[in-house]
């Protein structure tokens, strides 16, 4: 027998026509196969994700106060957050980071109550059963390895594709990248991989400044992204985060959000080979970006 297409248009719940390639070499197998597929595309239409740059807007502002419409929107209906502290901040313990998110929280009005995974004997068996995921910033060689080390990367992989939300800040906005080798961190520890989880097909740089500052004379952000980019296996774009902006994937759409400077971008897109990035402002669709 062989290989053949099967196509199905506007079936109710989609908003695209869906072609699948159908193996009808063993009859029943093949019809398997189909509803495999469907089932694969029919979830990822479901993520929900939103990326922030970061935690607050500035050193001096109230945590969340610039992101808290987007998160009230994400986690609607959720009622327990599980949050993933593994990046330390500066070094924090655990449990005082999930402590200071919980009350950044309650301080900003949201109702979630946060739980971090640490209190959970088997962190596996916590992101399964989580109503939506929180991975917080600080050192993302540190959250990567760690994440390895507790083998969650394939359940949070698993969980985001079937519609659990997923939130990041920073180190936690780089791992849904396709790889951490855009983070702005000092390597303090090494992940058996640079490669993170992939929900996006390129990479993020969170914490972009909208102007280097004089007096730092070590290569701008723009020429370490370019330092990527000049190997020829870094062939991923680089999306790069304002300080206050955010990145909303749900199901196939994606979007940048946030509020930057009057006439600021609020992103950058780096692609190899094109000497200068594309800059885009809040508001902007970059859907186009999940085809790789
Ligand atoms: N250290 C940053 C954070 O999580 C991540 C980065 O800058 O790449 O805040």
């Amino acid at each position: 027998m062989g290989l053949g297409f099967l196509g199905i248009n506007g079936l109710p719940g989609w908003d695209w026509d869906f072609w699948g390639l159908m193996d009808y070499r063993d009859g029943g197998n093949g019809a398997f196969r189909i509803y495999s597929i469907f089932e694969y595309h029919y979830s990822i239409m479901k993520r929900q994700v939103l990326l922030l740059s970061s935690s607050r807007p500035n050193r001096q502002a109230v945590y969340f106060s610039h992101a808290r419409g987007a998160i009230e929107n994400i986690l609607k209906g959720v009622h327990r957050l599980l949050f993933i502290p593994y990046a330390a901040p500066g070094g924090a313990t655990y449990s005082a980071y999930t402590g200071s998110i919980r009350e950044a929280f309650a301080g900003v009005g949201l109702p979630q109550q946060v739980e971090g995974i640490e209190a959970y004997k088997d962190p596996v068996m916590a992101i399964r059963e989580a109503e939506a995921v929180f991975i917080g910033g600080g050192n993302t060689f540190l959250l990567l390895k760690t994440l390895y080390d507790a083998e969650l990367l394939t359940p949070l992989r698993q969980r985001v594709a079937e519609g659990m939300p997923y939130i990041g800040s920073s180190a936690g906005s780089n791992v849904a990248g396709l790889t951490i080798n855009t983070s702005n961190d000092m390597a303090i520890v090494h992940p058996p991989s640079f490669d993170a989880l992939g929900i996006l097909p390129f990479n993020i740089n969170p914490h972009y400044p909208l102007e280097e500052s004089q007096l730092h004379s070590g290569e701008s952000r723009a020429e370490r992204i370019r330092e990527f980019h000049s190997l020829p296996q870094n062939r991923q774009a680089v999306l790069a985060l304002y300080e206050r902006s955010m990145l909303h994937l749900e199901g196939h759409k994606m979007r940048l959000l946030g509020s930057t400077p009057a006439g600021q971008p609020a992103a950058w897109l780096f692609r190899q080979g094109e000497r200068e990035p594309v800059a885009y402002a809040s508001g902007a669709e970059l859907s186009g970006l999940m085809e790789g």
